[in-house]
């Protein structure tokens, strides 16, 4: 690993990675998957070292049937901080576990499950929210104006996720100043962080570096208030992530094992790996406090719930023997 001296002056120095693979990673999985299951992952990451996890999404079962259980993964997260010999959620004050809502409802469920941060999803691309979301982005941003005046109230932690930010399979290239004029209203309600996600994955560098300056320059938010979403539909997850880390954007989100991905892209490839990120950022000399072996148990554990083959790469290359052929 070289010294962090020697790091391009723009690049962060540490990036705090977001492991969604509770929720985006397991959420079209066909199989029953526990509450257990989804808590032992999400323990897993974890004692890994990540210091943030989305562990469920408060949806309508009917729509997402995964999902049903959000409640008692909520309630679950409680137990997991207090199990005896388990000093993962107490003792690192920094763990932060949230839940994806799509309206008001849904975080109104999430706060009565004991949750203390939420991601609200909306997106940059209109025929995305309508067909995602069953809405006009400025039915979602009025919305979301209910949801940013409760949180302040419950002291719920806000992050708003804006999807098909870079690109909609639905209408092709966003533009950048669209994507901000999304980000700049979301801003405006007191949102304190944003969330960029490359939704069906088509989006390239140029694009991901574009659309967050775009974001920087057009809004009130601070760079350490972004987060990136990538997916690896195009084998372009990667490469997007350094375009972010080169203007600066230091949290990540990525998914164990490689899980999950876009709905609405067929034959699409799963969320960014988390063990690839943290492998890459390693490599890079940045910090991530993850432990990479560690991760890979979380990476290995994960993908024993998805229904295709492995679509990362770090598990391959460092557990070989998971992929042999009995
Ligand atoms: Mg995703």
């Amino acid at each position: 690993m070289r010294p962090t001296t020697q790091l391009p002056r723009r690049l962060p120095r540490r990036v705090e990675i977001v492991e969604v693979g509770p929720r985006d990673g397991l959420q079209n999985e066909p199989r029953a998957i526990s509450t257990a299951e989804k808590l032992e992952l999400v323990r897993l990451a974890l004692e890994a070292g990540v210091g943030a996890v989305q562990v469920t999404a408060f949806v309508h079962p009917r729509w997402v049937p995964q999902m049903a259980d959000a409640e008692e993964v909520g309630r679950g997260l409680g137990e997991l901080a207090r199990r005896p010999g388990d000093e993962v959620a107490r003792d690192r004050p920094a763990v932060r576990c949230s839940a994806l809502v799509p309206n008001l409802k849904g975080y109104q469920r999430a706060v009565a499950a004991g949750v203390k941060a939420v991601d609200y999803v909306l997106s940059a691309s209109d025929a995305f929210n309508r067909r995602n979301l069953n809405q006009s982005i400025a039915e979602s941003l009025r919305e979301l104006e209910q949801v940013a005046r409760a949180a302040a109230d419950d002291r719920v932690a806000l992050r708003a996720d804006i999807s098909a930010a870079f690109h909609s399979p639905f209408e092709g290239a966003i533009a950048p100043a669209r994507l901000a004029g999304v980000a700049r209203q979301a801003a405006s309600l007191g949102v304190g962080e944003v969330g960029l996600s490359d939704t069906d994955g088509f989006a390239d560098p140029l694009a991901v570096g574009a659309g967050v300056e775009a974001v920087l320059a057009g809004t009130s938010l601070q760079v350490e208030q972004l987060a990136l979403h990538l997916h690896d539909t195009c084998g372009r997850a990667i490469a997007n992530v350094m375009a972010g880390l080169e203007v600066g954007v230091r949290r990540f989100d990525a998914s164990a094992g490689g899980l999950g991905g876009c709905p609405y892209s067929p034959g699409a490839s799963g969320n960014l790996a988390t063990e690839d990120l943290v492998l890459l950022l390693h490599d890079l000399g940045i910090e991530t406090g993850i432990d990479l072996d560690r991760m890979l148990d979380a990476a290995a554990y994960a993908l024993q719930f998805s229904a295709r083959p492995y679509q990362g790469h770090a598990l391959r290359v460092k557990r070989p023997e998971l992929f042999r052929q009995a």
